[in-house]
């Protein structure tokens, strides 16, 4: 971590991970709006300094609009930083790639696709050899519960059972960087419940860096090695807390007061930024 992370975080931030740096955030901003019109600016992210460790999981909370999704696109490489950078293995990003992948709130499955072919198709399209991709969408559809669906077409499942499908499409070309961007957003809390459990399981397998957003502070706990919280926009790393319980959890870590007290604590943070949010300004200008 350098001088400029410091800055920004309070001390409470040592994670225990002695792994590489995955994805390195240095003075990172993104301004969105057209160059010289000040008025249709939006400064959605500022100088943002944030160290991503191969394997681990961190979560993201934060009020809407604070620049989440901005930070996960430009991870993804579908946006470019406007100042700073921003490194995947010491490399500056400079557009999408298959070490990263995106699962997104609502399934974007192919319709007129079936399972197996909205699982495969990336990885066919790349030139991956039809027998090494079908063995591990197949494994994949079995690790995610989808054994015997795999014929079925996207309306024929339930919202969970689609969201399970475009995280093994996501896993199939073994991406080194899972990307979430409230993946579980949509679902009722038993199957989130179940999905949080799946995530873990998975990462367990594949050991993915792993940046999810979330709104629910539990789920931001309960899967995390970290959970950075963002201050409203422009968005900047305000709190960085480690969870420092072992995985494979289970929900009984949810009843316990370390637990309860990151809960807390968290809840604050996330609410002052919302309270603070509603008395600011509609837009944040660049000037
Ligand atoms: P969050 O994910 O935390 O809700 P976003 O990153 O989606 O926040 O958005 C941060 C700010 O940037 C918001 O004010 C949003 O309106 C603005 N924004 C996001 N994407 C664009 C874009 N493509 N063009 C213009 N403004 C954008």
């Amino acid at each position: 971590m350098n001088a400029r992370d410091v800055v920004q975080l309070p001390a409470r931030t040592a994670n225990a991970s002695r792994s590489p740096v995955k994805i390195a955030f240095r003075g990172v901003s993104k301004l969105y709006g057209g160059a010289g019109r000040a008025k249709n600016q939006t400064l959605a992210l500022d100088s943002l300094d944030v160290d991503i460790r191969a394997t681990e999981i961190v979560t993201v909370l934060g009020p809407t609009g604070c620049g989440k999704s901005s930070a996960l696109n430009l991870i993804a490489g579908f946006e470019r930083p406007s100042t700073g950078k921003l490194a995947l293995d010491g490399n500056a990003i400079s557009g999408p790639g298959p070490d990263r992948a995106v699962v997104f709130q609502h399934p974007s499955l192919f319709p007129w696709l079936n399972v197996f072919d909205n699982v495969t198709l990336g990885v066919k399209c790349r030139g991956v050899p039809a027998e090494t991709y079908s063995a591990r969408a197949m494994h994949l559809l079995r690790e995610v519960g989808l054994s015997g669906f795999e014929r079925h077409y996207p309306y024929q499942l339930s919202g969970g059972m689609q969201q399970r499908v475009q995280i093994a499409r996501a896993l199939v070309s073994e991406p080194k960087v899972l990307l979430l961007d409230e993946p579980f957003g949509a679902l009722d809390y038993q199957t989130r419940i179940q999905m949080q459990e799946l995530l873990l399981a998975l990462w367990q397998e594949y050991k993915p860096t792993i940046f999810f957003i979330t709104h629910d502070v539990t789920e931001a706990i309960f899967v995390a090695d970290r959970v950075l919280v963002m201050s409203r926009r422009p968005g900047r790393v305000k709190l960085s807390v480690d969870v420092k319980e072992d995985k494979p959890r289970t929900i009984d870590f949810m009843a316990t007061p370390a637990f309860m007290e990151l809960q807390r604590e968290l809840l604050h943070a996330v609410q002052e930024e919302v309270q603070a949010n509603k008395t600011a300004p509609a837009h944040a200008m660049a000037a």
